[in-house]
């Protein structure tokens, strides 16, 4: 194995970064662990409740203060485009600081994550100056203006899987619409967006619109989520997390509030594909890609019955091969799972869903890498049906499960999940099949012949029924960090008529 970097070379800062200082403020630590080789990479602190409100009392502080919200769009851009050009001079640092802590390999995140938040800067930092209000159609003696304005102080919490890339597509639009933001990245993988707030900084951002809050969700989370201070709330992570923020953000202050939540997506496959191995491929690395940790992994195959044995056998093949090591080390491309818990929860998935029925075709087993790392072998699990618990629930794991089907009515429903609509695919070379299929699907993101590559700033991503609601990324992305405010002017009045023609004119 040849590594990349050596994680016990790196420096990480265990503290917030709240008004341009990093500092843990007295609050308790915790040791952060390497999902790749178990070792302590540092601590962290669990903010408390003081630290909190300090926190948000910065962002607050530089929304009133800083000029951020009232300087010129065009100037915000200025200073937006300049952060991003100092996170790719640091690419190689930021690549460090995050693969050591997470499941993302080196070369990924210095290839894609980093370039992903210097392209978030860039692309709403063009929104500054490029979307404005509207004057609507109202009579012609009064002017109805539409204009937008920050909502104030943004919480962002993001969690562990691509912890740079989820922070980007909520930091990067909310600062460019003009707030200040208190970012919680998940207490699992915290070290590499500080350096990013280090770099905003550098690049004019003034002190207190960018801060980072360090801690646990249940304490830190929850009391960011229920600040006073707080105006609006941008979440990405689990359903039930998702639940729970809005249920707190509705009981203090009835903020509004932005899901990007979990999935259980399909990925359909009809006789008419084209190029059956090149889709066999691509629907094994749609559910194995990152170990399976992705919201919108391809976790269900849909599969047409009189294809589905020799699909299959091509499925298995490229599930198969897999290499698991650290995120440093370059042969690696089955990464570890975040911890212990998780790879437990994936096993008791899948053999409950054995005993339910289901066939095993490969996996099912779990794996040990560097000092007892957690992998968990890419897993196939044919003949699912709709009660077993692997198709209710997200796995979150390299777990594939299969379901036939006879007619494309059949396929549509097979597809549509009754919890979940983050993303779905369907490979046919009948357009009129794809675009069908398309439209009938509830899910926020339909691909066509792939899965996943296929993503862009300029197109929203975000999920149906409970896998959220609001987008990031697009310019929905942009629009939900801004209100909207009516106003109106009126024209000259006709003069009032003397009260003598009143009486006449009765
Ligand atoms: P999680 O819900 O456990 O945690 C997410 C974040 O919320 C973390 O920062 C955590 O500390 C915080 N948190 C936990 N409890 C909280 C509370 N009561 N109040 C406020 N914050 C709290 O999720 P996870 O295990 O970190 O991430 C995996 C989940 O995220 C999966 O379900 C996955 O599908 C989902 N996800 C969704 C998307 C998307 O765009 N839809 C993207 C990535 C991950």
């Amino acid at each position: 194995m040849t590594d990349l970097f050596n994680p016990n070379d790196l420096d990480v800062h265990s503290g917030h970064f709240i008004d341009g200082e990093i500092s843990s403020g007295g609050d308790p630590q915790f040791d952060v662990i390497r999902p790749s080789d178990l070792g302590t990479q540092g601590t962290l602190a669990d903010a408390s409740a003081q630290s909190v409100e300090r926190a948000v009392h910065s962002a607050r502080r530089a929304f009133e203060q800083s000029g951020w919200a009232t300087m010129a769009p065009r100037e915000r851009a200025g200073i937006l485009r300049r952060w991003a050009d100092l996170v790719d001079r640091d690419a190689a640092l930021l690549a460090r600081l995050e693969s050591s802590v997470s499941c993302r390999p080196y070369q990924e995140v210095f290839m894609r994550d980093v370039r992903v938040v210097s392209g978030s800067l860039r692309f709403f930092g063009e929104y500054c100056d490029k979307v404005d209000g509207r004057v609507t159609s109202t009579p012609n003696d009064t002017l109805s203006l539409t204009l937008s304005e920050p909502w104030g102080v943004v919480a962002g919490i993001v969690p562990w899987n691509f912890p740079l890339i989820l922070s980007a597509w909520k930091f990067a639009p909310a600062m460019a619409a003009g707030n200040c933001v208190v970012l919680k990245p998940s207490e699992l993988t915290p070290y590499a967006i500080t350096h990013v707030a280090q770099l905003a900084l550098e690049a004019g951002v003034p002190r207190g619109v960018f801060n980072i809050l360090q801690g646990h969700g249940a304490t830190a989370g929850s009391a960011l989520v229920k600040s006073p201070e707080v105006d609006y709330i941008t979440f990405t992570g689990s359903t039930a997390t998702g639940a729970q923020v809005m249920a707190d953000a509705a009981l203090h202050g009835l903020k509004p509030v932005s899901l990007e939540l979990g999935g259980k997506s399909p990925q359909v496959v009809f006789a008419d594909a084209p190029q059956l191995d090149a889709a066999a491929a691509i629907v094994a690395a749609g559910a194995t890609y990152n170990a399976g940790q992705v919201c919108f992994a391809g976790s269900r195959l849909v599969i047409e019955a009189s294809i589905e044995d020799m699909f299959i056998e091509k499925v298995v093949k490229h599930m198969t091969k897999f290499r698991i090591g650290a995120t440093w080390s370059k042969e690696t491309t089955l990464p570890p799972t975040i911890h212990g818990q998780q790879l437990e929860r994936i096993h008791q998935i899948v053999t409950t869903t054995l005993s339910e029925g289901a066939e095993l075709l490969c996996g099912g087993q779990r794996l040990e890498g560097l000092n007892g790392a957690h992998h968990y072998a890419p897993t196939l699990l044919r003949g699912v049906t709709p009660e077993m618990t692997v198709y209710r629930e997200e796995v979150f794991g390299p777990v594939l499960a299969v379901q036939t089907f006879e007619s494309f009515d059949e396929a549509v429903a097979l597809a549509d999940h009754p919890t979940f609509g983050l993303a779905a695919s369907v490979h046919t070379t009948d357009i009129n099949k794809a675009m069908s299929a398309a439209r009938q699907i509830q899910a926020g993101t339909v691909w066509i012949n792939d899965w996943g590559r296929r993503s862009d700033f300029t197109s929203p991503f975000g999920g149906y029924k409970q896998s959220g609601h609001g987008k990031d990324m697009g310019l929905a992305g942009f629009q939900k960090y801004r209100k909207q405010k009516a106003v109106w002017i009126l024209g000259q009045q006709p003069a009032p008529a003397p009260s003598g023609e009143h009486r006449l004119a009765g």
